[in-house]
């Protein structure tokens, strides 16, 4: 891959019914270097009722209702394409407005077109039941109707990823979209929508509103013509949006908060759970759904496991996103960096200890952007807020535990329920933690593990619903039954007699 250079400052509208749309500038930030690289229109109400009325019309119209799931796919596999044509430069995009390595940017841009990929493949093998033994001369066939017009919501941490974990199942279902992007992070969706119209996709099927969550997420929620909206963020907000939608009866899908606890047993392979404790916790700067931000290690062993992730921690590189050679990139802006670091305050006084980072990287080239060293944390008991809150942050709290019971309790301790993972040798005991763990996601003897063929979501406070594979694509659509008589129905009112009641036929 060749690395592109973003020049000046990259001036959005909205995307709207194929059309550009502008409104007052949303300035976006570097978190690296702290310099304006980009505006987004800020849109509200009015721009999502013009969004929303684009998406019913095309969702009606005789151009999109009249491409089969066959259709669909070969558009998805065009847009894979041109994703791949234009992938160094989506990858720039997010790492320059995320403030994220351009490595990772660039393995985040690969799994999207994965997963376009994917849902074409599931459009191409789309089916329903049939029903034939039910009784004498009636057929009944269940198939799956697209939900309608459908509202991406999506955060600023993955940001081309996440509306390609929903978009591409969303169009193979049959679905139009309104996306509606983080503030921070603006231009990859933007970019993504124009190259669905170069694939072929009609004017109005893929619409991008920007703005505030406030502003434009909450008018999506509840506009009566969004059928269902996909939402990725955090519990709190997510908690706003169920609200909302309770006055619309909009369905919802939410994708929320985590804390991902890795479970270490003594007669694990230390090394390996060593890597993958320092990745689990540090990639993507911590501000991950699914950062395991939590070590639960067997007291054996703990003390001699957390000297070597401290040591593994130490040798991250925190460093520009566009150097090569940095591990760790920026933090999304300041203020969120002030509260990571607040959070590592709060963790002190419950009775942690930081043992190592807990500060911004003292390096002069640094210092104008949000960045924070890796921070690790021992001796956190289940009660402390870095146990049980999401901080969203390089910060990795360690506790320690002497049964497998005790492990199981403090893993699922806190409100949350999206992903753990256990790491032992031993195949019962994973079984029994596997099946104990609360989450929709439990690894043994791995972490960050995924494929667009595995649906993905939470429990507990992590949310509902489930995104990628069959039971993503599933999300965007409804069930219907369509039942034929091929003999005339007995009639239940013929059947009465002058003595009955009819009760019996109710
Ligand atoms: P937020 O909850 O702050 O925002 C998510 C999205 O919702 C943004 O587009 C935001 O807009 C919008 N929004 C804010 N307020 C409202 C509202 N009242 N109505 C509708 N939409 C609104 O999350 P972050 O962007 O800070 O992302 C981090 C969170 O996302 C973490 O908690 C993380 O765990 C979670 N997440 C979950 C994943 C999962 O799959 N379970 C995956 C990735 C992240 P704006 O930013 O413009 O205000």
């Amino acid at each position: 891959m060749s690395q592109i250079t973003l020049e000046g400052v990259r001036a959005y509208g909205h995307h709207i019914d194929g059309e550009r749309v502008d409104g007052p500038p949303l300035e976006r930030r570097d978190p690296a270097r702290n310099k304006i690289v980009a505006t987004c229109a800020a849109g509200g109400r009015a721009e999502v009722d013009t969004a929303a009325n684009a998406a019913a019309v095309a969702f009606a119209s005789p151009v999109w209702r009249r491409i089969p799931a066959q259709g669909r796919a070969e558009l998805l596999e065009t847009l894979a394409g041109l994703l791949e044509r234009d992938a160094d430069r989506l990858a720039a995009l997010d790492s320059q407005e995320v403030g994220k390595p351009l490595r990772f940017a660039r393995g985040d841009i690969a799994l999207g077109i994965g997963h376009v990929r994917h849902a074409a493949a599931l459009a191409r093998t789309q089916k329903g039941d049939s029903y034939t033994g039910l009784a004498p001369g009636y057929t009944v066939l269940a198939t799956r109707e697209p939900v309608g017009v459908v509202g991406l919501i999506t955060p600023w941490n993955f940001p081309a990823l996440i509306t390609l974990q929903k978009l591409p199942y969303a169009i193979a279902a049959g679905c139009t979209v309104i996306v509606k992007p983080s503030e921070f992070t603006c231009s990859s969706s933007l970019e993504i929508a124009a190259l669905c119209e170069e694939a072929g996709l009609p004017p109005g099927v893929v619409n991008v509103v920007t703005g505030t969550g406030p502003d434009a997420g909450e008018p999506l929620v509840t506009h009566p013509l969004v059928a269902y909206v996909s939402f990725t963020g955090s519990t709190r907000v997510g908690q706003a949006v169920m609200a909302a939608a309770s006055t619309s009866l909009t369905r919802l899908g939410l994708e929320l908060g985590g804390k991902t606890a890795n479970v270490v047993f003594a007669d694990a392979d230390l090394d390996a759970a060593a890597d993958a404790v320092v990745f689990g916790a540090f990639a993507n700067q911590g501000e991950s759904c699914v950062a395991g931000s939590r070590l639960i290690v067997e007291a054996a062993i703990a003390e001699e496991f957390t000297a070597t992730v401290v040591a593994r921690a130490g040798a991250l590189r925190v460093g520009m996103p566009d150097d090569p050679r940095s591990d760790i990139g920026a933090l999304i802006h300041h203020e969120h960096r002030a509260k990571v670091h607040a959070a590592v305050l709060a963790g002190t006084a419950a009775g942690g200890e930081v043992l190592s980072g807990g500060r911004a990287p003292d390096s002069p080239e640094l210092m104008e952007g949000a960045f924070y060293e890796p921070t690790v944390i021992g001796s956190v008991g289940p009660g402390s807020p870095v146990f049980t809150t999401e901080i969203f942050g390089p910060v990795l709290s360690v506790t320690s535990f002497g049964s497998p019971q005790q492990a199981l309790a403090l893993a699922n301790g806190t409100p949350y329920g999206l992903a753990h993972s256990v790491w032992t040798s031993n195949l019962d005991r994973a079984f029994e933690m596997g099946r104990g763990l609360e989450a929709g996601t439990v690894w043994v003897n791995t972490t960050s593990d995924g494929s667009p063929a595995l649906s993905f979501g939470g429990v507990k406070q992590s949310g509902f619903g489930r995104e990628g594979g069959e039971e993503g694509l599933r999300e965007f659509t409804e069930y219907k039954t369509l039942q034929f008589r091929g003999e005339p129905r007995p009639s239940p009112f013929r059947a009465r007699g002058d003595d009955s009641t009819g009760e019996d036929q109710a």
